[in-house]
C-alpha cells in the first residue's frame, strides 16, 4: 500500500551494476540508468555505467571510500526513501549483484515499508564473473558440481559467527569467498585446522573485468603469505577448489595484448568510446579523460544559412566526423526530405568522417588513398579535377589550419566556409579519471588531434612517469612537439584503427 505522502510516479530500481566491466551490465540495468531522475551509486559501482544517464540526471556517491562522507546504511535507506517519496525515478546502483552481500535486501524492506515502488534488477556477481575473468571456473564436471559461497568479512575468531567453518571446510567443491583479504590468515587458517588439504588450488582476483585485474595463485597453506609479500589488498574474490588448475588453460582475459597496460584516451566523452572500446577488447585499462567538448559555433545563423544553401555547390568537403554531424542535424532542422541535398558530390577527409556520411545513406565520392589530413584532401582534389571556379562548401571546425580553404582558392576554386562547431575545453566530471591518474599514473596517453593536445597541456597534470605518448598523425604530432613532448607512438593510418594498430604493434616490441 502507497503512504498517503509518498507520490504514485516514483519508484526506486535497486541494480546490480555487475562487477566492473562496462559491458557487464544488464540490458535492465541500462535502461534503469537512462529512465533515472536521480543515481546513487557507490564505491564498487563503476563509474563507466553513468555516462547512459540522460543529461541533468543528479548523482550521488555514497560510496565507503569517501572516507568524511560515508552515509551509514541507515541514512542510505532514509535517503532512498525520501527521493522516491518525492515521486522521482531513482535507480541505486551496487556493485555485483545487489543481493548477494550487497546489502540490497535491507533497502528492499525499507521501501517496502515506506510504502513506496521498487524493483529488484540482478546484476552479474563478482564471485562468479571474478572468477571466469581469470580464468577459473566455478564449477566443472571434472572438479565438482558444488559452489559455496561466503562472506569473509566476519571475523572468524569470534565467537558468535554465524560461518560454521567446520561445515564450510568440509563441504565439496568450490568455496568463493568476498571481503576476506584482510582476514586471509584466519580464513585459510580455519580451512586447515577443520580438515582441509593445505595443498587445495586457491587464487584471489582483485579488481576482477576491471582492466587493472591481478591474480594472485597459490595453495590454501601459501594465499596468506602471498598476500602479505605482495601487498594484496581488497577488494578482491578467493576462489578455493581444484577448479583453480583450469586457469593454466582457460586464462583468456589476462593474456590479451595489451592486458596490464592502462591507456588514457583524451577525445570528448561522446567519441571517447569507440577508441576505448577497440583499446579495451585488447585488454587495456583504459582511463578516459575527455579534454575537449564540441559546441555550436559562436555564429550558428551563418552556419545554418551555408546549410541550407548545400544543394548549390558542387563540392562539400568534411574534415572531420564532427563536422558531419553538425550539418546534418542542422540539415535535418531545415529539411525534412533527404533529397534536399541535391547532385552535390562530396569529399572526406579519411574513413572515420567517411563512415559518417556513409550512416546517412550517402555515397563518398571522394577520399584520399592515404595521408588523412587537408593536404592529402586537397590533393585528391587536384588531381580529381580542374578546380578553375568551383563551387566548394567547406564544413569546418571554428578553429582549424587554414589549408584547405588557402590552397583550393589558390587553386581557383570558390571555397566557402560552413564553421559547423566550436572545440572548447572539457572542464566537467574529470575528476575522478585525473584522481586516477594522479594516483595510479598511466602507461600510455592517446591524444587524436591538435586541440586534444592543447587543452590536456591546459589542465596542467603532469604526464605520469614513464608514460608513453601515441597519436593519430602528423597535425597532431607537430602539436605535441610544439608543446616539447616526446612522441613514442605516431599512427601510419591516420585511423582510430590505425592508433589502435600502432598501439598494438609497440607494446609487441
Ligand atoms: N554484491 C557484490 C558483492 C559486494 S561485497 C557482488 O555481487 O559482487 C564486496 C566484496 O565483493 C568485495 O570486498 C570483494 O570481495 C567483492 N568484489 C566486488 N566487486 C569485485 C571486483 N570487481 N573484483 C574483486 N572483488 C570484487
Amino acid at each position: 500500500m502507497a503512504s498517503a505522502s509518498s507520490s504514485p510516479s516514483g519508484i526506486c530500481y535497486l541494480v546490480g551494476a555487475g562487477p566492473g566491466d562496462p559491458g557487464l551490465l544488464t540490458l535492465k540495468g541500462k535502461e534503469c540508468i537512462e529512465a533515472a531522475d536521480v543515481l546513487v551509486y557507490d564505491y564498487l559501482c563503476n563509474p563507466e555505467h553513468l555516462r547512459h544517464a540522460k543529461p541533468g540526471t543528479e548523482r550521488l556517491y555514497v560510496g565507503k571510500k569517501a572516507k568524511d562522507h560515508t552515509l551509514t546504511q541507515d541514512k542510505i535507506n532514509e535517503l532512498i526513501v525520501k527521493l522516491t517519496r518525492e515521486g522521482k525515478v531513482v535507480t541505486r546502483l551496487k556493485g555485483g549483484d545487489p543481493v548477494l552481500f550487497g546489502r540490497g535486501a535491507e533497502e528492499a524492506a525499507e521501501l517496502a515499508d515506506a510504502g513506496v515502488r521498487f524493483e529488484i534488477v540482478p546484476g552479474i556477481t563478482s564471485a562468479i564473473a571474478g572468477p571466469a575473468y581469470a580464468g577459473i571456473p566455478v564449477t566443472h564436471r571434472d572438479h565438482c558440481s558444488q559452489l559455496t559461497i561466503f562472506t569473509g568479512h566476519e571475523d572468524p575468531t569470534k565467537e558468535e559467527t554465524s560461518l560454521d567453518y567446520a561445515k564450510i571446510a568440509k563441504a565439496d567443491g568450490t568455496k568463493v569467498f568476498l571481503m576476506g583479504v584482510e582476514r586471509m590468515e584466519e580464513i585459510t587458517g580455519k580451512f586447515i585446522s577443520n580438515g582441509a588439504d593445505p595443498d587445495t588450488p586457491m587464487a584471489l582476483v582483485r579488481w576482477a573485468t576491471h582492466g587493472c585485474q591481478q591474480t594472485l595463485v597459490g595453495t590454501l597453506g601459501t594465499m596468506a603469505a602471498k598476500v602479505k609479500e605482495a601487498g594484496f589488498k581488497a577488494p578482491a574474490v578467493a576462489v578455493v577448489g581444484n577448479v583453480v588448475k583450469e586457469r593454466a588453460k582457460i586464462n583468456w582475459f589476462e593474456s590479451r595484448p595489451l592486458f596490464g597496460k592502462r591507456i588514457v584516451v583524451t577525445r570528448t566523452r561522446q567519441q571517447a568510446g569507440v577508441l576505448s572500446k577497440k583499446l579495451r577488447d585488447l585488454g587495456a585499462d583504459v582511463i578516459e579523460l575527455p579534454t575537449i567538448r564540441i559546441e555550436e559555433p559562436t555564429d550558428l545563423l551563418a552556419f545554418g544559412e551555408l546549410v541550407q544553401d548545400c544543394h548549390t555547390y558542387e563540392w562539400i568537403l568534411f574534415t572531420s566526423p564532427n563536422g558531419v554531424d553538425a550539418f546534418f542535424k542542422m540539415f535535418d532542422k531545415l529539411y525534412t526530405d533527404a533529397r534536399s541535398i541535391g547532385g552535390v558530390r562530396i569529399a572526406c577527409i579519411g574513413p572515420g568522417t567517411a563512415e559518417k556520411v556513409r550512416a546517412r545513406h550517402l555515397a563518398v565520392d571522394l577520399m584520399p588513398e592515404k595521408d588523412f589530413v587537408a593536404e592529402g584532401l586537397v590533393k585528391a582534389l587536384k588531381e580529381h579535377q580542374n578546380l578553375e571556379n568551383v563551387n566548394i562548401l567547406w564544413v569546418r571546425a571554428q578553429e582549424t589550419r587554414e589549408v584547405i580553404a588557402n590552397e583550393l582558392t589558390g587553386l581557383g576554386a570558390i571555397v566557402d566556409e560552413a564553421i559547423a562547431y566550436r572545440t572548447v575545453k572539457e572542464t566537467e566530471d574529470n575528476l575522478e579519471a585525473l584522481a586516477r591518474l594522479k594516483n595510479e599514473g598511466a602507461d600510455m596517453i592517446t591524444f587524436t588531434s591538435a586541440s586534444t593536445v592543447d587543452c590536456f597541456m591546459d589542465l596542467g597534470v603532469p604526464l605520469p612517469e614513464g608514460c608513453k605518448v601515441a597519436c593519430i598523425g602528423p597535425v597532431t604530432a607537430a602539436a605535441i612537439k610544439k608543446h616539447g613532448l616526446s612522441l613514442d607512438v605516431n599512427a601510419e593510418v591516420n585511423t582510430i584503427p590505425g592508433l589502435v594498430a600502432a598501439i598494438e604493434n609497440y607494446w609487441k616490441k
